[in-house]
Parts: C-alpha cells; sequence; structure tokens
C-alpha cells in the first residue's frame, strides 16, 4: 500500500531529524500532502499511529494538511491552483480553471514533504 511507505518515509524523515537535534521526543509532527500525491489522509494517519510505536514520536501529535495543485496553462497562460474533479481521489483530473484545457504543468501539489517537527529537548543547565 501507497500510505505504508510513505508512513515509512517520514517517520525515517522524523527520527533522523529529532536524532540529529538530539530530541528526547517529538511532540508534534506537521505534514503536507499535496492532492496529487495520491495518499488518503486518513490512512496515513492510521499508519502512522502504527508504525511510531516504541518510537520517541510515539506521543506525537500529527497534524497533516493537503495542499492545493499549483498549475501553469499552456493554453492559457493561467497561473494558479487547478481545481479539481473530487469524484475520484485516487484519479483526480487536473485542468486548467481559465480554459478548461488538459495542457498544463504542475508546479506543486505532487509531493508528500514534512513541514514542521516540534520536538523535546533535554534541559540545558
Ligand atoms: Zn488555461
Amino acid at each position: 500500500m501507497h500510505e505504508l511507505s510513505m508512513a515509512q518515509g517520514i517517520i525515517d524523515a522524523v527520527l533522523q531529524t529529532a536524532e540529529n537535534n538530539k530530541a528526547m521526543e517529538v511532540n508534534e509532527v506537521y505534514i503536507e500532502i499535496g492532492r496529487l500525491a495520491m495518499i488518503n489522509p486518513e490512512q496515513l494517519k492510521f499508519m502512522l499511529s502504527v508504525l511510531v510505536e516504541n518510537t520517541i514520536m510515539e506521543d506525537a501529535k500529527i497534524n497533516i494538511e493537503e495542499i492545493p495543485i499549483e498549475i501553469r496553462c499552456s493554453q492559457c497562460d493561467f497561473h494558479g491552483n487547478a481545481i479539481l474533479d473530487d469524484e475520484d481521489h485516487y484519479a483526480p483530473l487536473v485542468k486548467c480553471p481559465e480554459c478548461d484545457s488538459q495542457k498544463i504543468s504542475i508546479l506543486n501539489g505532487k509531493d508528500c514533504i514534512v513541514k514542521n517537527i516540534v520536538i523535546e529537548k533535554p534541559d540545558d543547565d
């Protein structure tokens, strides 16, 4: 399943960052999912909750934000957010909202990234 490998990748990235910063615990994780990353946020959240067991991010609050798809249209030169046909979450049809063309370049919205994490460090004294 796609969400499973994605969840594992996110956890690896978070734990690596936490380790580099000598964190004792990860309190919060902020994740951005592009609408074209083909990720179901609920499933991803579930996978994460299972996979974080026995790690320092076990009790972390997971915040997932879906980000829109940014496009440039080769037909009319529109630049901005595409409107998605929401009928099918996994195979969205991306079109230019101005002229309905599908000749577009996708500039943003294909990735799933860890945007930020909040960690707890040992007291410096
Ligand atoms: Zn257009």
